[in-house]
Order: structure tokens, then sequence, then C-alpha cells
């Protein structure tokens, strides 16, 4: 399956934001991007006025970026939140949110989205018990993952605990570190989504 190459921390520089994509690593003062604050390249420094549309598409590309979802995928998903009930932007990052390999990540079984969907496509987790290695699978409320017993000695895996007790995980998921099985307990909110994205920006891109 095709996926983004690039260094990860220059999607950081490029997007003017930490986006979180090397887990543990963006915590500390090797980060990229506390280094350096600007964009990557020889122009870098230079401060640009930014027409609408580069904002609306340096909106979309951070969004898509954070997933880590390529353009044709992240279009499909704008597509599915046009056509569902409610707001499309809070239906979009809903959908995001609700991916197999983002759920590994927010439950603290991966250090990162990257590395959640890195697992998945192993096998390493079931969802209701069935092995499952498809990271975009949308959950439902109800669903259970867990990581399979035979994986569970992987040292990612068994960081997993610390990585939950530091992290904690958001309200719409219940995660039992011992049994290294997490529970989604209701379907996400837009409120869940704690960073700073005005998804409205995406609508109007897509909506040209
Ligand atoms: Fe982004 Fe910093 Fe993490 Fe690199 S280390 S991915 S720049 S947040």
């Amino acid at each position: 399956m095709a996926r983004y190459k690039e260094a990860k921390c220059r999607l950081c520089r490029r997007e003017g934001q930490k986006l979180f994509l090397k887990g543990d690593r963006c915590f500390t003062d090797k980060c990229a991007y506390d280094r350096r604050p600007y964009s990557p390249g020889q122009q870098g420094r230079l401060r640009k006025k930014m027409s609408d549309y580069a904002i609306q598409l340096r909106e979309k590309q951070k969004v898509r970026r954070m997933y880590g979802i390529l353009e044709r995928q992240f279009r499909n998903y704008f597509k599915k939140a046009d056509l569902s009930k409610g707001v499309t932007g809070a239906n979009l990052l809903i959908l995001l949110e609700r991916r197999l390999d983002n759920v590994i990540y927010r439950l603290g079984f991966a250090n990162s989205r990257d590395q959640a969907r890195q697992l998945v496509r192993h096998g390493v987790f079931t969802l209701n018990g069935r092995r499952v290695n498809i990271p975009s699978l949308q959950v439902r409320e109800g669903d259970a993952v867990e990581v399979r017993e035979e994986s569970r000695k992987i040292p990612v895996i068994m960081e997993a605990q610390e990585v939950i007790a530091r992290r904690g995980c958001p309200e719409w998921l219940e995660v039992d570190g011992p049994t290294f099985k997490g529970t989604v307990k209701a379907m996400p909110a837009r409120e869940d989504i704690q960073f700073p994205i005005n998804e409205q920006l995406i609508v109007e891109l897509y909506s040209k």
C-alpha cells in the first residue's frame, strides 16, 4: 500500500506546527520543530502572506499528514463526511478518529499513528476477537481491541503500559493495560479532538 515517505519532521516544519508524528521524540529537545520552527528550504525563514486558498490548503495538508493519509483516500473521507448527516467538517474528523490505527495510537498501544498502522498490518491486534490487518477499519461503539497473546512480548507493546499511564486515553475509549484490551465506549465527538484544527477551512477548500 502506498504511503508518504518524506522525513516526518519536515512535515511539521512545513505546516508550522508540531504534528507529533514521531512518538516520544516529539516531547524531547530533539524535536526538529522546536529547534527550527520555520519552513524547510532556503526561503523557509521568510514570512510570506498567504492567500485564502493557501490557508485552506495548508489546513487540509496538516490534518492529512497528521493522520498519515494520502490525498485520494482523504478526499474519499470528505465525500463520505459530506453525504452523512450533521456538520461535514466534524463528520470528517470523526471518520478519521474512528480509524483502527488511530484508535490503537489513542489507546497507547503504539507511539505514533505510523507505528500503529505497521502493527495492525502485521496482525498484532484482534477486533472483537478476530485478527485484523486493515488500518483503515472504522471502529464502532462497543468494539473491543486486543493485543494478540503471541504479540504481547513485542517491545513497543510491552512499553504500552507506561505510554498509557503517561498519555492517558480519550473519554470515548477505555483501556485496560494489564489485559492489553481497549474498548470503544462511545463514538467520538468533535469535542474529543483536542488538537487545534479548523475543519471549516477544509470544507471550503473541497467545496470550490
Ligand atoms: Fe514533528 Fe517534532 Fe515530532 Fe519531528 S519530533 S515529528 S518535528 S513534533
